[in-house]
C-alpha cells in the first residue's frame, strides 16, 4: 500500500479493557498522541470475557442450557455497565442509546446461538460465532470511548479484511489474500482521518463466515494488519512491563528484557510465554518494530522487538514454560536404523493437526520421544498404534508410552550459540535445585535449550535457571522494576483492615513506593480494580463497613465467597500480588487458591493456621510448590517480632524446645490488676470499658484465642496436632458458659472470692498467677499457672504480651520478647511490616 504517513497498529489486551475506567484510559492514551500517524486499534475482548464464552459453550454442549444462559446474561450486564460508564451522562444520549441497543441485540443473538448450539450440525462454526462476540462488543465500546474524547473512528469487522484458511477454532491467516484485501478497506477511513478499530482474534473463513485465530489471537490480528498496511510499528499494550526474563507470576524478580530479536521472541512465545501469541511475529516484515508496552505505565519503554535484526548481549535472554504437556515415547529394538521412523511419527501427527513441541531421540535410536499437549495424548497414542500396527505386531516397536503432567521449559537467547558451556550451567542449576529432568531436547535450535520436568517442579526449575544466569540483574529491567507496583488484596474488612488501609496509604505516599490496594473482600463479596482502588474508593468502602454495610453493595461490588473473589482477582495479571488476610474466619480455601495462583500471603488471621492441620499444611505446601512466601508475624503478638525470632533461631541452626507465652492483652491486664488487689469482676469490667476485650468477654476468658496462638507456635516447632488436642483450661465456669452476656456480667462478682483466694495462696508461695500457653513440638498446653515472682512471665505488666523462647543455646537464660501485642493499630503495623518485607526482597 502506498502509504503517505506512517501507520501504527495498537492492540489493547483484555487487561487494558477491564472496565470503564480502563477503556477511558485507552481513549486518553490515544488522544494524547497528536502526531500525524494513521492508527489502527485492535481490540481484545474485555478481560475474562473469552473465558466466560468458552465456559458458556461448554455448558451449552453439556446440555446445561440454564448455566449457559446465565453467563450470557452476566455478559449482557457487564457490557452494558461498562458502556454506561464509558458514555457518561454528559454525552449525547443518542450515542449512548445506540451503543446500548447494539450491545443488547448482540447479546440477544448470543443467547439464541447458545440455545441452538447443542443441536446444530455445524457447531464448530457456531462456537466461533459465539466467541467472536467478545472482541466485537469491545470494539463498539472503544469506539464510543474515543468519541467522548473527540476522536473519530470507524469500526471495521475483521471478517471484511482478515482472510484465513477457514479452520474453525484455530484459523491461520492467509497473508497474501489479506494483503490484497485490507488496504482498500482502510484507505477510505484513513482519508477521513479516522482511527480504524478492528476486533482482534477473528477473521473470515470460507464464504466469509467468522472464524477465530486461537486463544490469545488478537496479537496475531495486529501483526497481520500491520503487514497488510505496511505499518512501521505494532504496539501491544500489556498488563506487564514488557517481555520479562520469566513469567513474573512464577519469578517475582523477573526483569523486563529491553530488546529481543524476532527469533528469540518467537521461541519464547512458542514455548509458552503467554505474553505473546506464538504466531505473532511470522507476518511481520524486516524493518518493522513490534513493541510490548505496559498499559499501566505508558511512559515506560517496554520491550522492543526489531524484526530482521539480531540482538546481541547476554547468552540467555529469558525462560519460558509450557505446562500441561505429555511425553510420548515410541521405543523398540526394531527401530534401530530403520529409516523414516521419525518422519512417519510426525507425519501421522501433522495429519491430525497435532503440534509436537519438543523432540528427543536417544543416540541408540531405539526410542523417540516428543511432547504434545496433554489433552491430545490419548489421540496421539491411538494414531501411532494405527500407523505402526505392523511393527507392533512384529514386535519391532515394543511400546508406546505416555507420561502426562509435565512442563517443557525453554531457555532462550541468540547469544547462546556462541557461548560454550551454557547447557552445563542450565542443567547444573536445575540439578542443584533438586529437580529431576525428565527429558532433554536434542538438536534444539542454537538459541534454545529445552527440557521437560514434572509440572509441580517446573516453577522451581525456572527459578533455578533464572538465578543461575543472574537474569534478575538484566539492565533494562532495573528501573522498571523499582517502579513496579505491588498489588495488595485485603481480605477481611474489620478494625485491623481499616487501620491497615490508613497506615498503608501513609507509607505508600511518603516512601514513594509503588504499592496499591487492588481488591477488598468481606464476607458478602468483593470490590476489585486491577489498576488500584483510588483513595476515595477505599475510604468509601471503609465508611460503608463502619456503617454496617457489605462490600457486595459497594460501587463495583460483586457478591461471592472469599474463594470466588480470589479466583476472580487472580485471573487478572497482577503485579507482585499479595493477599493480606485480616479476616477472622477459616479462609484456608481462599488462601490455598491464592498461593496456587502465585500470590504471596500476609496473615494476621490466626484461624487458617490454627484450624485443621490439613488446611494449614495445604497452604504451606502450595506456597512451597509455587515459590510463594507466607508471612504471618501479626498472627501472634501483633507487631512484636515473635514469628521472626523463631525463624531466625531456626535459620541460625538453634533448636527451639519450648515457647512459653502470655499472648493475650486481656489476660495480661486481668492478672496484673488482680495482682494489685483488684477484684476479678472489677478488672473484667474495666478491661471491657477500655476496649481490651471482645464484645462478650467470655470470648477472651475461654482461652481459645490464646490456644490458637499456641498452636501456631507449636506447629512452627514441628507439632502436627489439632486444636482438639490442645489441653485448654477455660476461665469461664461451666455454669456460666450458656447464659446471656448480661447474665454473665451480673454473675461475675460470684467468682471474686475464689480468685482472691487463689491469688493469696500464690502470693504466700512467693508466686503470681499468669495465663500461659506452652508450645512444644509435642503439643500445646493453655491455662492458669503460678510462677515465681522473679521469673520472666511474672514480670509481665498491663496489656503487654510476653514470649519466652527456650532453645539449645538459650537454655539457662531464655530469650524473651515482650511489648504491646494487641489492638488494631499494632496488629495493622505488624501486617504492614510483613508487606514491606515482601517489597524489599
Ligand atoms: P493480553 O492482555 O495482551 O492478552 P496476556 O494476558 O495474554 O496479555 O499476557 C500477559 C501475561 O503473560 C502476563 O500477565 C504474564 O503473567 C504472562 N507471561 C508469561 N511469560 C511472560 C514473560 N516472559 N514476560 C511477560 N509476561 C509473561
Ligand atoms: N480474547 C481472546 C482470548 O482471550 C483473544 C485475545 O485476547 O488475544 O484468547
Ligand atoms: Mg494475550
Amino acid at each position: 500500500m502506498p502509504s503517505t504517513s506512517p501507520t501504527v497498529v495498537h492492540k489493547f489486551g483484555g487487561a487494558a479493557l477491564a472496565d470503564a475506567a480502563a477503556i477511558i484510559n485507552v481513549a486518553e492514551l490515544l488522544a494524547a498522541d497528536t502526531t500525524e500517524t494513521r492508527r489502527i486499534v485492535v481490540t481484545s475482548a474485555l478481560q475474562g470475557v473469552t473465558n466466560q464464552l468458552v465456559s458458556a459453550i461448554d455448558h451449552a454442549n453439556g446440555h446445561d442450557g440454564a448455566a449457559a444462559k446465565a453467563i450470557a446474561e452476566q455478559l449482557r450486564e457487564r457490557h452494558q455497565h461498562v458502556a454506561r460508564g464509558v458514555a457518561s451522562d454528559d454525552v449525547r444520549p443518542d450515542v449512548r442509546d445506540a451503543l446500548l441497543a447494539r450491545l443488547s441485540s448482540a447479546c440477544d443473538l448470543l443467547a439464541a446461538q447458545l440455545h441452538e448450539l447443542p443441536t446444530d450440525q455445524r457447531s464448530a462454526s457456531l462456537s466461533d460465532a459465539i466467541l467472536a462476540h467478545g472482541e466485537r462488543l469491545a470494539a463498539q465500546i472503544v469506539a464510543v470511548a474515543l468519541e467522548q474524547k473527540g476522536i473519530r473512528s470507524t469500526v471495521v469487522d475483521a471478517t471484511q479484511l482478515l482472510i484465513t484458511d477457514g479452520r474453525h477454532g484455530n484459523a491461520a491467516p492467509d497473508l497474501a489474500r489479506t494483503d490484497a484485501t485490507a488496504p482498500a478497506v482502510f484507505d477510505a477511513a484513513f482519508e477521513r482521518h479516522d482511527i480504524v478499530i478492528v476486533p482482534g482474534f477473528i477473521g473470515a473463513g470460507h464464504d466469509g463466515v467468522v472464524v477465530t485465530l486461537g486463544r490469545g489471537g488478537s496479537d496475531l490480528t495486529a501483526a497481520v494488519l500491520a503487514r497488510a498496511v505496511d505499518a512501521h510499528e505494532v504496539v501491544l499494550w500489556k498488563d506487564v512491563p514488557g517481555v520479562m526474563t520469566a513469567d513474573p507470576r512464577i519469578v517475582p524478580e523477573a526483569r523486563v528484557v529491553p530488546l529481543l530479536d524476532a527469533r528469540e521472541a518467537s521461541e519464547l512465545a512458542y514455548y509458552g510465554a503467554k505474553v505473546l501469541h506464538p504466531r505473532t511475529l511470522l507476518p511481520l516484515r524486516a524493518g518493522m518494530t513490534l513493541r510490548l508496552r505496559p498499559f499501566a505505565d505508558p511512559g515506560a519503554p517496554g520491550t522492543t522487538i526489531a524484526v530482521g535484526r539480531v540482538a546481541r548481549g547476554t547468552p540467555v535472554r529469558a525462560i519460558s514454560g509450557m505446562s500441561r504437556q505429555a511425553l510420548v515415547a515410541v521405543s523398540g529394538t526394531g527401530m534401530l536404523g530403520v529409516p523414516g521412523v521419525a518422519a512417519r511419527v510426525f507425519g501421522a501427527l501433522a495429519g491430525a493437526h497435532i503440534s509436537v513441541s519438543m523432540i528427543s531421540q536417544a543416540s541408540s535410536e531405539q526410542s523417540i520421544c516428543f511432547t504434545v499437549p496433554s489433552d491430545r495424548a490419548e489421540e496421539v497414542t491411538e494414531l501411532l498404534r494405527v500407523a505402526f500396527s505392523e511393527e507392533l505386531e512384529r514386535r519391532e516397536v515394543d511400546e508406546i508410552v505416555v507420561r502426562s503432567g509435565l512442563t517443557t521449559i525453554a531457555v532462550v537467547g541468540s547469544g547462546m550459540a556462541h557461548a560454550p558451556g551454557i547447557a552445563a550451567r542450565i542443567f547444573g542449576a536445575v540439578a542443584d535445585s533438586g529437580v529431576n529432568v525428565v527429558a532433554i531436547a536434542q538438536g534444539a535450535s542454537e538459541r534454545n535449550v529445552s527440557f521437560v520436568v514434572d509440572e509441580n517442579e517446573s516453577a522451581e526449575a525456572v527459578r533455578a535457571v533464572h538465578s543461575a544466569f543472574r537474569l534478575d540483574k538484566v539492565g533494562g529491567g532495573r528501573a522498571t522494576r523499582r517502579a513496579e507496583p505491588m498489588d495488595v488484596i485485603l481480605l477481611g474488612m474489620g478494625r485491623v483492615a481499616q487501620e491497615f488501609v490508613r497506615q498503608f496509604a501513609d507509607v505508600a505516599k511518603h516512601k514513594g513506593r509503588a504499592m496499591r490496594i487492588v481488591g477488598l473482600i468481606d464476607r458478602s463479596g468483593y470490590v476489585f480494580q486491577a489498576r488500584g482502588l483510588t483513595a476515595r474508593q477505599l475510604s468509601a468502602a471503609v465508611l460503608l463497613k463502619q456503617q454496617g454495610g457489605s462490600l457486595q453493595n459497594a460501587p463495583l461490588g460483586k457478591a461471592g465467597t472469599a474463594l470466588d473473589a480470589v479466583n476472580f482477582m487472580a485471573a487478572h495479571a497482577l503485579m507482585r500480588p499479595v493477599l493480606v488476610d485480616v479476616a477472622s474466619g477459616d479462609t484456608a480455601p481462599a488462601l490455598a487458591s491464592a498461593v496456587a495462583h502465585g500470590i504471596d500471603l500476609v496473615l494476621a488471621n490466626k484461624v487458617p493456621l490454627a484450624a485443621a492441620m490439613s488446611g494449614a499444611r495445604k497452604i504451606m505446601q502450595e506456597a512451597r510448590a509455587s515459590g510463594r512466601r507466607v508471612l504471618h508475624e501479626a498472627t501472634v503478638g501483633a507487631g512484636l517480632p515473635v514469628i521472626d525470632t523463631l525463624q531466625q533461631l531456626h535459620a541460625s541452626g538453634d533448636r527451639v524446645d519450648c515457647v512459653d507465652s502470655s499472648p493475650s492483652g486481656t489476660m495480661g491486664f486481668l492478672f496484673s490488676e488482680m495482682g494489685r488487689g483488684r477484684k476479678f469482676s472489677d478488672a473484667v469490667r474495666e478491661a471491657m470499658s477500655r476496649g481490651y476485650t471482645e464484645p462478650d468477654p467470655r470470648d477472651d476468658l475461654c482461652g481459645l484465642d490464646v490456644a490458637r496462638k499456641g498452636i501456631i507456635l507449636a506447629r512452627m516447632l514441628g507439632y502436627t496436632g489439632e486444636m482438639d488436642d490442645v489441653s485448654l483450661e477455660s476461665l469461664v465456669p461451666t455454669s456460666l458458659q450458656d447464659v446471656t452476656p448480661a447474665e454473665f456480667l451480673d454473675a461475675l462478682p460470684t467468682l471474686d472470692a475464689e480468685w482472691e483466694q487463689k491469688i493469696a495462696e500464690a502470693r504466700a508461695r512467693g508466686e503470681v498467677l499468669r495465663y500461659r500457653a506452652r508450645a512444644t513440638r509435642g503439643g500445646v498446653k493453655v491455662g492458669l499457672v503460678s510462677v515465681p515472682v522473679g521469673s520472666a512471665l511474672a514480670s509481665l505488666d498491663g496489656t503487654d504480651n510476653l514470649f519466652v523462647f527456650s532453645t539449645a543455646r538459650y537454655r539457662n537464660r531464655p530469650l524473651v520478647v515482650s511489648g504491646p501485642g494487641a489492638g488494631a493499630e499494632v496488629t495493622a503495623a505488624g501486617v504492614l511490616g510483613d508487606v514491606l518485607r515482601l517489597t524489599s526482597t
